[in-house]
């Protein structure tokens, strides 16, 4: 309906100002201005002298949030890790707590038909190995993108991206989600964020905004109603990833026998006092110290004062020495980095390394060196310490599957961690925790520590369900506390699983504990592939091929299928020939057999937990 003199309050030239703004405002904006009316109102019904907008802002902690606030907002997450399932509830907690009524999902649940009926829609999403979705993210991305996508003009959106800056496809799936979103006609409810792998202080700054645009409270409200707060992952316990338990280290051995070239530590925790608890197919989070001799290499090379007190920030001041020890990650070289320190450094070498159109050279940089090669490549000497670790990102725990089951060993956890080592450039590098664990940790030391839930790699509720286990190398760490936890459940389930590494006779990991599984019938079936035993490599998946028709009539009578280790590789692998599998069984195309497969993947029948 037009305004005019006659049906509204309003003079000829306030009644055509608001016909013409009236119909560009989306439903967002209309809800918000119902809002600001009505706090305005309220302010006025006090008695006291109409208020200015300013007015408004200072009265926030009286303006009855309510009436603006929509129906009901849709979160939807999606997630491998569980990090971006945890932010999602803290997030649909937060908005209830402020009376916004929310609906929270994965987004392997929701119907993409439902898309259209929606009026606000919050988005959390991880991004994985070469910007890929996480899985449960999978089919609601690809519709998002296909030409069944809606028109969305009446949908009002925010998303949080999580990611890791050494990727260089930091955050894409989330940066898709929101470009793709915009493109459909939706309205960005609030700008989107993308969180580094410390993703803490970013996310909960996201949530402040997008909780203050849904209760429809102009921006200088936030102080008083709802302050930006950290959001922590694990609320069980008083223990969580911003305030790890000091666990004590009870074993630390080497799984590998002598004459291999690979190093696999097996460590036992213990949690005793903790409150932490944890369910098979969850990760333990550990937080790393780097390697002495690297501290005292990058402080000799910048010329620094070892015992200069420096600020940490939040872990308060320290000597430099320890700094670099304990508190940033002084090896990984991230683009957003090396971009801080040529601006810090002024270094003009770096500044065209660091330019647009030298892209490749600085991807090929960062991929093959470390800081400490920067720093002496680039001369970077000059700089004081304070403003260097000023631009550091702070060191980020390390997540490891569990390989252990509480039932079985109440208050302990165990982990299967591999050595990273190798020469580059004629120096020794090292994996920064498992060089600690495999050279620095004993049994009494302490480690700090948090619990990963992982609600997207976890065994089935119906104890009789057969699993099938593909897990090469470390990969096998979450089946040794899957079949722990089913031999204590005394769960009836079949299990079957597919194990490799390169050689029988000393990379066989934890072969005694499998043999008396086979015995005992906690494992039904194992198949081995050891690689470099024969003169052909030999991997998992050949052996699921030679198994073919069997493996298809456990998929076809209802098996859940685990996959866990390498992700560039041998998941990829193995996701092929599940499909050729199951093409073949169920005498179905390729596109076929690609859906099935996804479809498993949406009813958690197909889980992957990969790195
Ligand atoms: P690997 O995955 O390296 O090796 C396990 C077995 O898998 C070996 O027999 C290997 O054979 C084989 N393999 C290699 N390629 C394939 C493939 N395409 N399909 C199936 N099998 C294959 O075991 P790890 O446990 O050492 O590593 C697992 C993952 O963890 C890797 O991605 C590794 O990079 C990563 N990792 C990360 C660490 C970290 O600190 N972040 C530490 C250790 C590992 P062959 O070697 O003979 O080719």
């Amino acid at each position: 309906m037009q305004l005019n003199v006659t049906n509204s309050p309003f003079n000829e030239e306030q009644s055509q100002q608001l016909n013409q703004l009236l119909p560009t405002l989306n439903s967002h904006q209309r809800i918000w201005l119902t809002g600001y009316l009505s706090a305005q109102g309220s302010v006025v019904a006090e008695g006291a002298a109409p208020a200015s907008p300013q007015a408004v802002n200072v009265q926030a902690g009286t303006v009855p949030s309510t009436p603006a606030a929509p129906k009901e907002v849709t979160i939807l997450f999606g997630s491998q890790t569980g990090n971006g399932t945890h932010l999602a509830k803290k997030l649909s907690k937060r908005l209830e707590e402020q009376q916004v009524k929310t609906e929270m999902l994965s987004m392997a649940d929701f119907k993409p038909a439902n898309l259209k009926k929606l009026s606000h829609l919050l988005i959390i999403v991880s991004t994985h190995g070469e910007g890929d979705p996480p899985d449960n993210a999978l089919a609601f991305h690809e519709f998002l993108y296909s030409k069944r996508a809606p028109k969305l003009e009446n949908l009002s959106f925010s998303v949080l991206a999580l990611g890791d800056t050494s990727y260089e496809f930091f955050c894409q799936t989330g940066k898709d989600f929101d470009t793709r979103l915009a493109e459909l006609g939706a309205s960005r409810l609030a700008e989107r964020v993308d969180c580094d792998v410390d993703f803490d202080e970013s996310a909960g700054e996201w949530m402040q905004s997008v909780t203050q645009a849904l209760s429809a409270a102009p921006a200088a409200d936030s102080a008083t109603t709802n302050a930006a707060s950290p959001v922590s992952t694990d609320s069980e316990s008083e223990y969580s990833r911003s305030n790890p338990f000091a666990a004590e280290v009870l074993e630390n051995l080497n799984l590998n026998g002598r004459g291999s070239v690979r190093e696999t530590r097996h460590l036992e925790l213990s949690l005793e006092g903790s409150g932490l608890t944890y369910e098979p197919g969850d990760s333990l989070g550990v937080y790393p110290e780097n390697h002495p001799r690297l501290v005292d290499e990058i402080i000799e090379a910048m010329e620094w004062n070892a015992e200069e007190v420096v600020n940490t920030g939040k872990n308060g001041t320290a000597s430099l020495r320890e700094a670099l020890h304990r508190y940033y990650e002084i090896t990984i070289l991230t683009k957003p980095l090396v971009e801080q320190i040529a601006k810090l450094t002024g270094n003009e070498a770096l500044a065209t390394l660091t330019a647009p159109e030298s892209a490749d050279a600085l991807r090929a940089y960062i991929h093959e060196h470390d800081l400490l090669d920067l720093i002496v490549d680039y001369q970077l000497k000059g700089v004081s310490a304070a403003e260097f670790t000023s631009v550091l990102r702070k060191i980020p725990a390390r997540l490891y599957s569990i390989a252990s089951s509480s039932k079985a060993t109440p208050d302990e956890v165990h982990l299967t961690v591999r050595t990273v080592r190798y020469a580059c450039g004629g120096r020794d590098r090292y994996g920064v925790c498992s060089v600690q664990m495999a050279e620095r940790l004993e049994p009494g030391d302490t480690l700090p520590v948090f619990i990963q839930h992982n609600p997207n790699f976890k065994l089935p509720e119906n104890p009789d369900t057969p699993i099938i286990m593909i897990g090469p190398g470390t990969g096998v760490a979450p089946f040794r506390s899957f079949l722990a936890e089913r031999e204590e459940s005394g769960a009836e389930g079949k299990t079957w699983m597919f194990y490799g590494d390169q050689h029988f006779a000393t990379d066989f990991l934890y072969q005694t504990e499998w043999q008396r599984w086979i015995k005992d019938g906690v494992l039904t079936k194992m198949d081995v592939a050891f690689s470099r035993d024969t003169e052909e490599k030999v991997y998992v998946q050949h052996r699921m091929l030679e198994k073919s028709q069997e493996l298809y009539e456990w998929i076809n009578n209802g098996a859940a299928i685990y996959v866990c280790g390498d992700e560039k590789h041998m998941a990829h692998d193995v996701h092929t020939t599940l499909e050729t599998i199951i093409a073949q069984g169920g005498g179905l195309s390729p596109e076929q057999a690609s859906e099935y497969l996804l479809q498993l993947q949406q009813e958690k029948r197909y889980q992957r937990d990969v790195y």
